[in-house]
């Protein structure tokens, strides 16, 4: 039943696209054959996870199906729901340890307080995950390793290497529950907060927001008060990155002086 109704709406979308000419957005032939509900769901969930306290989000909107599809996960603490929840925390923590490691190679930058802590893990990472692929106890092994809780918060123009005990958006840092929460709030990011690292391209993306800023200000539409509000966004964006190249190191020079 759930299978015919992806298979509809996939034909759907194809239609809509080829109405439109957008010939790009089609859905294409899947070699694995039939979207079963199972595909479709961890699909979902890596789109889910990947968003700003994805992890939060997607344990409710699951908690939300569980009663709809009642598909054997009886609710958001069960192991079902954990698996699925930590599977999608080890993926994303892969894909930014990868990313992270492929960087500082071509030689990038990186600042703050936290900058040793994730030029350790990048590096920690690479050495024992070489290849790629990660096996089911290798996604244990790399959630419950606490030199590893990096989480990327590009819109932040961060990364933050999770420290429970110091995180500035727990209220419970210092105290003995800390350690049992395995995740920041990014939401509650704090500019100040120890666990903080950043990288060159965080930088890239300050200074693209910059420019956006400015050809919103060269309009010259803007009431005054909101012109004001942009260009205090734009000189703290300009401390930031003033601030990171003043403290920007390169893992060879890490290494260096070690
Ligand atoms: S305040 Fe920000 S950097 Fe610090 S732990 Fe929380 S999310 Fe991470």
């Amino acid at each position: 039943m759930v299978i015919q109704r992806i298979s509809r709406f996939v034909a759907w979308a194809n239609e809509l696209a080829r109405s439109h000419g957008l010939e790009a957005e089609l859905i294409p032939e899947d070699p694995e054959g039939a979207i079963t509900l199972r595909r479709f769901r961890r699909t979902i969930a890596w789109f889910i996870r990947r968003r700003p306290s994805g992890r939060i989000a997607l344990g409710i909107q699951y908690g939300h199906l569980t009663a709809a599809l009642a598909d054997g996960y009886g609710g958001r603490s069960t192991s079902g729901m954990l698996q699925l929840l930590d599977l999608e925390q080890a993926l994303a923590t892969a894909e930014t340890l990868t990313a992270a490691a492929e960087r500082l190679t071509a030689g990038e930058g990186v600042s703050g307080p936290a900058v040793s802590r994730y030029l350790a893990a990048a590096n920690e990472f690479e050495h024992t995950y070489p290849g790629g692929f990660l096996s089911k106890r290798q996604h244990k092994a790399l959630i419950a390793n606490p030199r590893l809780q990096v989480f990327d918060h590009p819109e932040s123009f961060l990364t933050c290497n999770y420290d429970p005990h110091k995180a500035l958006c727990k209220p419970s840092r210092g105290k003995a529950e800390a350690a049992a929460q395995r995740t920041p709030s990014q939401s509650r990011c704090q500019s100040n907060c120890p666990n903080i690292s950043r990288t060159d391209t965080h930088m890239d993306l300050a200074a693209r927001e910059i420019d956006q800023l400015q050809a919103e200000i060269n309009d010259g539409l803007l009431p005054h008060p909101i012109r004001c509000r942009l260009e205090q966004r734009q000189q703290s964006l300009d401390a930031l990155i003033e601030g990171h190249k003043a403290g920007r190191i390169t893992s060879a020079e890490e290494y260096a002086r070690v």
